[in-house]
């Protein structure tokens, strides 16, 4: 059985704490490797060499840690088809998402590499007499980034690609589910020059994620993952003085006017509500039409395709979606829909005993479609993270606005119409974090931020575009004036720039 490794500074180190996490491949339901689950001092290691490599890289001026991503995107671009091949067996989502998974990563090394403009401070000449003020962004120091199982490329990426290029040196704990990925990514790091230490990954569980939370040396934290284990972060980190922003789970809904395109509405929700098999944070899992009619429609144009979705092995080109991650999540998925049924939803479609033939280890499970679901029903509160789309069905626009608007998560929403006021009005009131108008995942570029509202997310500054820079960096603002310019005198009352 294969053994992964931990990586520091720049070296492959072989777990010490004896407890391992079995990694699978979900396709056959079959353990493939072992993951090391790292002690309190194998994280100390790591965010030590992070620290040793600080001084240096840090110093380095920003268009040489540019140069560094950009050799970094290289490598990543011509490993694209092993990185998503190696993504697809342990994850379980199919090749052509995997390769986005990454491509969506790698855009983020493309805006890091923009760096220096990035950091460019502000300066006034002159802010008072011969006094010139001026600020600087500067790097915190070893910060680290803890990521969930459903992005491995994407969202280590998002983080480490930012607050190196800041000048940070990185600790990455991936989640243990599948780790192979951000090991390649750092092996990579290093292939394309950047130094020994600069990118550390640990593989660990909560003893991990304690010690970076509490090492005093640690001054920031990057989270991502459900959202009691975010809020766990969240304030354990602010406790301890660290700076820290902590993404956690969601409920997105798609709101569907009675003028929307149906056959495009029914398009996006199949893409979009069974794509990797749901186990996206930015799925759409609530399709809410409004009005009886458009319900009736709706339901009419989804039926068909929700039945016929072709779930396959990760690796067949041909599957729309793969298996779920683990056993464990496609129980619990499956205990959702038991407590839909129970609480008196109309599931539509039935995808609980789904099993397909050569694969039947494997932990797949069929698409299912639940209509008439309510607000007070756990299956519409809580988050699923499965191919289960839920239909609420709204009376009228208001009542469709307030649905996303008042739920606990507010990570993405939709609109589908063809009404520009309607949209723009949705877009302004609606009380969630990114927004979709015709679009039914609306994933911000790298260039632009991404964060969700309300129990989505913890902190207040999002991934990646100038969000992330700010959040990697802290502001020094200078002050000068120099000798030359005084000539009065020391000046005994406070200064106010007149
Ligand atoms: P998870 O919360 O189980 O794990 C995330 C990370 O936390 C992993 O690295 C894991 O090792 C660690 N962890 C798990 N239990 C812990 C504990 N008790 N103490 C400390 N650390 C712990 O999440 P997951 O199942 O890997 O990912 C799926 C979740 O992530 C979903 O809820 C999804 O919505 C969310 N997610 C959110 C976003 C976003 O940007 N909002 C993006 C992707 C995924």
């Amino acid at each position: 059985m294969k053994q992964l490794t931990h990586f520091i500074n720049g070296r492959h180190v072989e777990g010490q704490s004896g407890r391992f996490q079995d990694v699978y491949n979900p396709t056959l339901g079959e353990v493939v490797k072992q993951a090391p689950l790292a002690t309190q001092a194998e994280v100390e290691a790591a965010i030590s060499a992070a620290e040793a490599a600080f001084p240096s890289w840090s110093a380095q001026n920003p268009q040489k840690r540019a140069r560094v991503m950009f050799r970094f995107k290289e490598l990543v671009e011509r490993e694209m088809d092993n990185l998503a091949a190696l993504l697809s067996e342990e994850h379980g989502k199919v090749i052509s998402d995997a390769k986005g998974d990454i491509q969506r990563g790698l855009e983020v090394i493309e805006f890091a590499c923009g760096i220096p403009h990035l950091l460019k401070g502000d300066f006034t000449e002159g802010a008072g007499p011969g006094i010139d003020m001026y600020s600087m962004r500067q790097p915190l120091g070893v910060v680290a980034g803890i990521t969930p199982f459903n992005f491995p490329a994407m969202i280590p990426m998002w983080m480490f690609g930012v607050a190196i290029a800041c000048g940070n040196t990185f600790v990455c704990k991936p989640s243990e589910k599948d780790p192979s990925v951000p090991l390649r990514l750092a092996e990579l790091f290093i292939e394309a020059g950047g130094p020994p230490g600069v990118l550390n990954l640990v593989i660990g569980d909560k003893i991990a994620v304690d010690t970076l939370l509490t090492d005093p040396r640690v001054p920031a934290i990057s989270f991502v993952g459900s959202t009691n284990i975010a809020s766990y972060v969240y304030a354990t980190g602010a406790a301890n003085g660290k700076r820290v922003q902590a993404m956690g789970g969601a409920k997105n809904h798609m709101i569907i006017m009675p003028d929307a395109d149906l056959d495009q509405v029914a398009d996006a929700l199949i893409g979009a509500g069974y794509g990797s098999a749901g186990e996206r944070c930015m799925a759409i899992s609530v399709a809410v039409p409004v009005g009886e009619k458009t319900a009736d429609a709706l339901i009419d144009k989804l039926l068909p395709r929700v039945e016929s979705l072709k779930v396959g092995p990760s690796n067949d080109p041909t599957s729309d979606y793969g298996p779920m991650v683990s056993a464990e999540l496609l129980a619990k998925v499956r205990g959702y829909v038991d407590h839909g049924v129970s609480e008196g939803a109309k599931l539509l479609v039935d995808g609980r005993n789904f099993k397909l033939q050569g694969y039947e280890n494997g932990y797949f499970m069929g698409g299912c479609l639940f209509d008439h679901v309510t607000p007070d029903m756990k299956i519409y509160k809580e988050e699923i993270f499965g191919p289960v789309l839920s239909v609420v069905r709204a009376k009228d626009f208001d009542e469709a606005v307030e649905l996303p608007t008042k739920h606990m998560y507010g990570n993405g929403v939709a609109i589908y119409t063809r009404d520009g006021d309607a949209a723009r009005d949705f877009a302004s009131r609606v009380q969630v974090g990114m927004v979709g108008i015709n679009v039914p995942i609306p994933v911000p570029l790298a260039y632009h931020s991404f964060g969700g509202w309300k129990r989505s997310a913890f902190g207040d500054t999002n991934q990646h575009g100038t969000e992330g820079v700010k959040f990697w960096t802290k502001v020094k603002t200078v002050t000068s004036r120099w000798p030359t310019g005084i000539r009065s005198g020391a000046e005994f009352s406070i200064p106010t720039m007149k």
